[in-house]
């Protein structure tokens, strides 16, 4: 594995999880999540995504008691990968866990992360061996998607490894230096290298409240993740392209050979099918671009990813994480020694 000094302890340890109507679950979350932890100094950060039921007030009373856990409000619904992001830039341990809020990912298993951690794994992710609970589309989808992925792209992404995963201080500063607004963080947890390790665990159903993903998100979510670590689907029009250009060539000695035999019926099937054939081949290979295109609109416009509206048990010391840092382009440099960041950020 690595050849780093092993056997490292943690000084904080961060969880970080993304809310978005979780009214049912959250208290049980916070609960489960704090005593599976309680062996360690952390903290627990609660984002909540624009949250339209109880469950901003209910973070906030989870607050008020316990000085771990910050809450994070996000000022409207952002989507799961930019809550996300924001609890990553928000945390302030030298190991952070992320998870999903819902219960589906144990928290328990961050304690056999973080095994993996002291080890020398700078990036632990979990693999779910079962995933109880779901339906068989969702199965049969995310099983495609990840085929699909491992072939386009050049990411040796686990399959059936969700966002449940735990990463040293170094791998998140690198990860948060990756500034891109169609953000698929598995992906990403996985292109910055260093020491990687899997962990397995059984998947667990929702036991309350229903999936935040609707087939429409989770199609966008699939397109973002695979055109973001794949040009292929851009080269692939041009493939469609050639081939068709090439069968149009072959046919037109064809069809003057028809011609002068004199057994070519002047038909305009065999011309509506060429017309409509083109005309497909050039629109989807238009729509490709497009959705390139407008990829580079949003990285251009460089919006931030989320907007806060209010954060509760923020540190003391006015360091909040290394957000602004990252946003101003002032990521980390390797090898630049932690404090000087933390003297930075404050
Ligand atoms: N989530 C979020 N914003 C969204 C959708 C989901 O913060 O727009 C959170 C949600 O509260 C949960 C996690 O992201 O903690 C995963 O969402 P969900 O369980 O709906 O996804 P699934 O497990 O079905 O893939
Ligand atoms: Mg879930």
């Amino acid at each position: 594995m690595s050849n780093a000094p092993v056997q490292r302890t943690p000084t904080l340890l961060s969880v970080v999880a993304p809310v978005y109507n979780e009214e049912e679950l959250i208290d049980a979350f916070v609960a489960r999540a704090s005593a599976a932890v309680a062996d360690y100094d952390y903290e627990l950060i609660l984002v909540n995504d624009g949250s339209a039921d109880s469950t901003p007030q209910k973070l906030d009373r989870i607050a008020q008691r316990d000085p771990r856990v910050r809450v994070v409000h996000l000022s409207r619904n952002f989507g799961h990968q930019a809550a996300l992001t924001a609890g990553l830039e928000h945390a302030i341990g030298d190991v952070v866990a992320m998870i999903d809020a819902d219960l589906q990912d144990p928290p328990e298993l961050i304690r056999d992360m973080l095994a993996q951690w002291r080890d020398g794994a700078d990036v632990v992710y979990a693999v779910r061996k079962e995933r109880e609970g779901e339906t068989a589309f969702k199965l049969a989808t995310a099983s495609l998607f990840y085929k699909l992925f491992r072939k386009l792209a050049q990411v040796d992404l686990e399959p059936n490894s969700g966002d449940f995963r735990l990463l040293d201080r170094k791998a998140l500063d690198a990860l948060l230096s990756m500034t891109e607004r169609s953000r698929f963080l598995r992906g990403m947890t996985v292109w910055v290298g260093f020491t990687q390790t899997a962990v397995s665990y059984e998947r667990d159903a929702r036991t309350a409240g229903e999936t935040k993903y609707t087939l429409r998100k989770m199609l966008r979510f699939s397109l973002d993740a695979i055109a973001s670590f794949s040009h292929l689907p851009l080269q692939l029009a041009t493939y469609i392209g050639l081939i068709s250009a090439t069968i149009a060539f072959i046919l037109i000695p064809v069809v003057v050979a028809l011609h002068f035999a004199g057994s070519y019926l002047p038909g305009f099937g065999s011309l509506t099918i060429a017309i409509l054939l083109l005309g497909g081949i050039q629109l989807i290979a238009l729509g490709v671009i497009g959705e390139y295109v407008g990829r580079i609109y949003d990285e251009v416009k460089h919006r931030p990813l989320y907007i806060v509206r209010e954060e509760r048990n923020r540190p003391a010391n006015g360091h909040g994480g290394r957000g602004p840092l990252v946003r101003a382009g002032l990521a980390l440099q390797p090898g630049q020694p932690e404090e000087h960041v933390h003297e930075r950020v404050g």
